[in-house]
């Protein structure tokens, strides 16, 4: 039987990635952060930008252009490559999540993100997490979850994974960040974040790690028999 495609959708800091690469490890399956290539082209734009006012739409548009993009999952990460330049530590950073949502707002930038996703997901045993996977990218996806935490808890979290990597963050600071996104992914006119109807919502506040993995796979499970 083929590997099913599974879509997991969600705001900033609810966990997706956490919980998706688990859930693909547990099954065998590929797993791709779709975030990743986002925060892949807003670092490129970041790189090239030599003036603050310089980041138009035309920029970011052409920037995205000739950028290749590569996604290998290597002990227990996924590595990032941006024409060749290992990346994956680099669009962690502050500065690359302050600039995502209006990189990832530009339908120029989402169409070719998409392209890669779909090719990405086109022979199953996937685990795929993102904004827009099960409402854009992966519509007939077997299994769809809306994975959310109050703004608090998710705010928590990224600040205790910022801090781990050695990021001098406040709390307030990240909150702001997280609403900042959640607003602009939200509100975005093109494939914004959005539960669609027939995904599962999991509210992951107070949950553990692995009450939420056993979710996901006994919700997996289920549409497997
Ligand atoms: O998942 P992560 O928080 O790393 O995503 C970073 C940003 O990339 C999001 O805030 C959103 O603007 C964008 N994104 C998106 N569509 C996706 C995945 C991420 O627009 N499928």
């Amino acid at each position: 039987m083929q590997g099913l495609v599974i879509a997991i959708d969600g705001p900033a800091g609810a966990g997706k990635s956490t919980i998706a690469k688990i859930v693909a490890k547990k099954l065998g399956y590929v797993y791709i952060d779709t975030g990743a290539m986002y925060r892949a082209v807003a670092w490129k734009v970041l790189a090239e930008k030599k003036l603050d006012d310089e980041m138009t739409d035309a920029f970011i548009i052409n920037a995205a252009k000739n950028i290749d993009i590569d996604l290998k999952y290597e002990n227990d990460k996924t590595v990032v490559r941006v024409n060749g330049t290992d990346v994956t530590n680099e669009i962690r950073t502050p500065e690359v999540s302050g600039a995502v949502s209006q990189v990832a707002k530009l339908p120029e930038v989402r169409e070719k993100m998409v392209t890669l996703q779909r090719k990405m997901g086109e022979n199953g045993a996937i685990v795929m997490d993102g904004r827009d996977i099960a409402s854009h990218v992966l519509p007939n996806a077997d299994v769809k979850i809306f994975l959310t935490a109050s703004i608090d808890e998710r705010a928590r979290r990224r600040c205790k994974e910022m801090t781990e990597k050695g990021y001098d963050v406040s709390l307030d600071e990240i909150k702001r960040d997280i609403a900042a996104r959640d607003k602009a992914d939200t509100e975005r006119k093109v494939s914004p974040l959005v539960r669609v109807p027939d995904a599962e919502l999991v509210d992951t506040t107070g949950m553990s790690i692995d009450e939420v993995t056993q979710k996901i796979l006994s919700i997996a499970e289920a549409k497997r028999s």
